[in-house]
């Protein structure tokens, strides 16, 4: 695994998002799924309780709060800007999208922080990301990717005490705000490897949803982090945050409870009329 600062690709999405901004470029329209079905790549290297809740749920997964439409919007907002998302491809029953695409780059990921910027490490920063990234590889049959991280506010946070108490003070210059990219190399092995893991999770997320029994504690502390929780349109009735004793029982989340009660309602009705 290799990551090679990307300069021109990085120059490639800001002359991009200025084409759009001069009227050069069309900013394509975007519709996105509002009932996504089936089971997407980022199902299954981010929360698989959220997965599993939007699964169970349906029609009734309680709503985005405004902060969680702002997150939204501060990722795939800006994304567009910087590329144009690729048609999505199923591979093993998994939903894959590329965030964008030039033919002299290859494929890219496009990612936004506010975390600190002159000692970030690409491969190492974000796993989650990483796993995504290998999965795309599996997906579209390539080695490598780009990786594009837009730093909302750029080094700012390398004079932050606990940052410099972490990497040390940084000589770079101040910046407010930045985009880095990187070319991200793997062996065929990274790869295999972890698709293996992308399908044994697809599994395991499958085997929950059939027997409506939400993901292990260990499942999610391994891939969730805490400030994950906090932004988490199920945060107020998340049976993982409420029951910290690790008690799974589905009865404890109402919103399970609503879900089982359609169950039992639906399957009454059936019984009824058949
Ligand atoms: S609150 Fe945390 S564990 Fe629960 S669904 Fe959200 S991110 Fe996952």
């Amino acid at each position: 695994m290799k990551a090679t600062p990307n300069l021109e690709l990085a120059t490639t999405c800001i002359n991009r998002a200025r084409g759009i901004l001069g009227g050069k470029i069309d900013l394509p329209a975007v519709h996105y799924d509002g009932d996504r079905t089936g089971i997407h790549l980022s199902d299954l290297t981010s929360c698989p309780a959220s997965a599993y809740y939007q699964k169970i749920l349906g029609k009734d997964v309680p709503p985005n709060s405004d902060t969680n439409i702002l997150h939204f919007v501060k990722g795939r907002g800006l994304e567009r800007f910087f590329a144009e998302e690729q048609e999505g491809i199923i591979v093993d029953d998994i939903s894959c999208t590329a965030d964008g695409f030039y033919p002299e780059h290859g494929y890219l990921e496009i990612k936004t922080t506010a975390e600190q910027m002159d000692f970030f490490d690409p491969l190492t920063a974000h796993p989650e990301w990483i796993e995504r990234i290998l999965g795309y590889c599996t997906a579209y049959n390539q080695t490598y990717w780009n990786l594009v991280v837009f730093f909302l506010v750029g080094n700012m946070p390398n004079r932050l005490w606990w940052n410099i108490k972490e990497f040390g003070k940084s000589t770079e210059p101040y910046v407010g705000i930045a985009l880095k990219a990187w070319r991200l190399s793997f062996s065929e092995a990274e790869i295999t490897e972890n698709w293996d893991m992308i399908l044994v999770r697809k599994l395991k997320l499958e085997a929950c949803i059939k027997n409506n029994t939400p993901p292990s504690k260990e499942w999610i502390d391994n891939v969730v982090q805490e400030w994950q929780h906090k932004i988490c349109r199920f945060k107020n009735t998340c049976i993982y945050l409420h029951k910290n004793d690790g008690n799974y029982e589905p009865l404890n989340c109402h919103w399970i409870t609503q879900s089982e009660n359609t169950i039992k309602s639906n399957k009454k009705r059936g019984e009824k009329n058949g």
